[in-house]
């Protein structure tokens, strides 16, 4: 399938079934922790970048599919950047609600949510999880280095606006690196923006996953929950899978596994616990890959993943 993937195992939501509306990488942004890489379209512009209406039939075949798509806890909308580009976010998530009842939650960076077209596309779901690296001027262009479209007062001001706006959840979301937003200045600044916005949670995340950047360096877990004491409001750490308990697990296919690295590097446990797959069969599964050359292992923190070659 060319915009579905999984269902995964989300720490954040439970089994999700993702949709991604963008098949080249286009951003607003170009992250030095990205997990899809460098951005090729570095655009405010909002455009229907991929047909809805492929989109619409993807998810419709889903549905057909009985068995799939009833055990799937949310619809997760995402992209190969910033989804809130493409024109057709609205119809796509009224189109889930409309024929499966089922929450949907957008993932996006927040840079579009100051237009009034964006916010209201964003009323129809459920849960949307903007990440706001910075609330400093200097640290958000190093961290997330926008285009130049991208202003932060603006989209502090339009995250907060919709917060008051919607009636869903808001999960607010930090990606913190080393040296780069993690300064007492920037966790005062952090502390002031949250106040102002008010989300449903504060969810901070650190350099999990190998980076676009070797330079984008992963706080510890003492560091992240010292951080976290500073905050207001409902905080919590995502930074690691939370396991769930499986009813079953099945053997690993080779084509979800490498749909699932298509967007991002992940070690052979996400990639067992996300799919619910047998833990040691899909590790001797990467090894063969490796061997053929269909995947690549990369070592990060001490551990390892697994990506397409590029
Ligand atoms: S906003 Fe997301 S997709 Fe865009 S560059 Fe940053 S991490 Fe990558």
């Amino acid at each position: 399938m060319k915009y579905l993937f999984g269902p995964v195992n989300s720490r954040r939501l439970g089994l999700s079934q993702g949709i991604d509306l963008l098949t080249t990488k286009t951003c607003n942004f170009d992250c030095i922790y990205c997990e899809v890489g460098g951005t090729s379209i570095h655009t405010c512009e909002r455009k229907e970048y991929t047909p809805t209406a492929e989109i619409l039939a993807e998810i419709d075949g889903l549905l057909a599919q009985d068995n799939l798509a009833k055990p799937i806890d949310v619809f997760t909308i995402t992209a190969m950047g910033e989804p809130t580009l493409h024109t057709g976010l609205g119809e796509i998530i009224r189109h889930i609600k409309d024929k499966t009842g089922k929450p949907v939650a957008v993932l996006t960076n927040g840079a579009m949510m100051h237009r009034q077209d964006v916010r209201l596309e964003l009323q129809a779901a459920d849960i949307v999880i903007p990440s706001l690296d910075s609330a400093r001027d200097e640290s958000f262009r190093k961290i997330d280095r926008p285009a130049q479209c991208v202003d932060l007062e603006e989209m502090i001001e339009g995250i907060s606006l919709f917060c008051r706006e919607f009636s869903g959840q808001v999960w607010l979301e930090f990606m913190l690196t080393k040296n780069i937003n993690d300064q007492p200045s920037d966790i005062e600044a952090l502390k002031r923006t949250i106040m102002r916005i008010n989300p449903e949670r504060v969810q901070l995340n650190t350099v999990v996953r190998p980076p676009l950047e070797s330079f984008a360096i992963p706080l510890t877990h003492k560091e992240l929950s010292h951080i976290a004491e500073q905050l207001p409001g409902k905080v919590e750490i995502i930074a690691s899978f939370a396991k769930r308990e499986h009813a079953s697990r099945r053997p690993p296919e080779q084509d979800e596994i490498l749909e699932m690295l298509q967007r991002r590097p992940c070690t052979a446990s996400d990639i067992s616990e996300a799919l619910n797959l047998e833990p040691a069969q899909t590790g001797r599964l990467m090894e063969e890959l490796v061997d053929q050359g269909t995947v690549l292992k990369i070592l990060h923190q001490d551990k390892t993943y697994y990506q397409p070659p590029h």
